[in-house]
């Protein structure tokens, strides 16, 4: 299947121009045989290369280039099929766009073109040309170092609950994983994460059991979350918990079991937060804002977990506006190779920052996912890069150092 690959790179100081030239003609004996084209622009710091041919060809031209250490910070931008080839020349060729004014090198490079279709139907690959060419996106062409740059130091401010705690009826208990702000040093809020009395996860706990059996026990639960936060000292420290929407829409007097629940265990509502995943909202949605209503007007905070996982998206914005949302491991993951998560992740902050919705990432596992996001703007995070979730307690916060910073 005749495939199309674009990214963006930034290139190594270290790599002249001479070498560049070199890479080219290497790269142009190598496409030509396995009958890929590659087009590759470059503006003095940046490539931007389309790579079309054969699917498993231009697949594994890409992973080498991916692998290639004369450039980092590299995001895909598209990748597309067609029906027949923009460029019918195979091999690979480079425009400098410093030696063309920007519409005789965009000219230049669409006269290779085979096809001129694509061009009158507004193709994609030839608009990222023009986006390239134009500088337009350039500002969010974040430069991130090596995740190696950093180094993983954990504090040694773990809390281990006290023998004994919890011994109320419900028969679960919870791992603590705390969302941090790593720039400020600072945990924000510590998320309780269901767990069965042996560590299984929430869904195992769930499983036992039969229809609204799991709106009652999901409540009931959060007493015990509550009572394992104070016994683990959580102070004035904020505080998440999650609940399925059905819960808060189908057992009475939901609300006002979780504000006793809090009061009776020292804490305050106001420090606490309940997280609602995205797609169980979505498809209740009138009854769920009602019921949210008790929850706002007993000072508990709302959010939205696992945003962009679902069907509801940034529309579920337009109906109702929780105090912060999650954005979901799926964009996350990568988000720093990959050009439409960054899209994605970019049109959430803009959204987000103009209704002052505050926004975490969760399942942050990478250093360069950790620091493109910060560049993106977000400062809060929570992920197995900086703590991994801890059975009946708090866990240590690895924070990060600046390897050179260090010596
Ligand atoms: P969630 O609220 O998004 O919680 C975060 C989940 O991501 C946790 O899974 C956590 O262990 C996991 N996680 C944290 N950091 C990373 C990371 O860096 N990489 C990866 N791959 N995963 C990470 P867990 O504890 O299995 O919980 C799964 C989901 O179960 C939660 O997702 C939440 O939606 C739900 N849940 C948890 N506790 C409760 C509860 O008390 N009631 C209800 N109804 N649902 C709960
Ligand atoms: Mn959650
Ligand atoms: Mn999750």
């Amino acid at each position: 299947m005749l495939t199309t690959i674009i990214y963006r790179s930034h290139l190594h100081d270290h790599v002249s121009f001479k070498m560049l030239e070199e890479m080219v003609a290497a790269a142009n004996i190598k496409n030509g045989r396995a009958s890929v084209t590659g087009i590759l622009l470059f503006n003095g710091t940046h490539f931007f290369q389309l790579l079309e041919g054969p699917e498993e060809s231009v697949t594994a031209i890409y992973q080498d280039i991916c692998g290639d250490d004369r450039h980092y910070n590299l995001v895909e931008v598209l990748r597309d099929y067609a029906p027949s080839r923009r460029f019918g020349k195979t091999g690979m060729e480079l425009f400098d766009l410093r030696d063309h004014d920007r519409e005789a090198v965009l000219q230049t490079v669409f006269d290779k073109g085979t096809t001129r279709y694509q061009l009158t139907y507004g193709d994609r690959a030839l608009q990222f040309f023009q986006t390239f060419v134009e500088d337009s996106e350039k500002e969010f062409y974040y430069e991130i170092p090596p995740g190696d740059a950093w180094e993983f130091m954990a504090d040694d401010n773990a809390i281990t609950l006290p023998p004994g705690v919890p011994d109320s009826g419900a028969d679960c208990h919870f791992a603590f994983q705390p969302i941090v702000d790593p720039f400020a040093r600072q945990i924000v809020a510590v998320e309780a994460l269901l767990r069965t009395r042996v560590g299984g996860s929430p869904q195992e706990w769930f499983d036992d059991m039969a229809g609204d059996d799991i709106y009652t026990a999901d409540l009931q639960s959060k007493r015990v979350a509550f009572a394992m936060a104070a016994a683990l000292k959580l102070g004035a420290q904020s505080l998440s918990v999650n609940l399925l929407p059905m819960t808060l829409v189908k057992v009475p007097g939901a609300a006002e079991f979780i504000v006793q629940a809090i009061k009776e265990n020292g804490l305050i509502p106001e420090q606490v937060i309940v997280e609602f995943n995205e797609s169980a909202v979505f498809s209740c949605l009138d009854a769920f804002t009602q019921a949210v209503k008790m929850l706002k007007g007993a000072g508990i905070r709302v959010a939205i977990d696992h945003f962009g996982a679902g069907f509801g998206g940034l529309v579920l914005l337009t109906q109702f506006q929780p105090d912060r949302i999650k954005i979901n491991r799926a964009l996350i993951a990568d988000v720093h190779k990959s050009g439409s998560r960054q899209a994605i992740v970019q049109a959430i902050i803009k959204c987000c920052t103009s209704l002052e919705i505050a926004i975490s990432a969760v399942g942050v596992e990478k250093a360069e996912e950790w620091m493109w996001l910060e560049s993106a703007g977000i400062s809060q995070f929570q992920g197995h890069l900086f703590a991994h979730p801890d059975l009946n307690g708090i866990p240590a916060v690895a924070w990060p150092e600046k390897r050179d910073e260090m010596v």
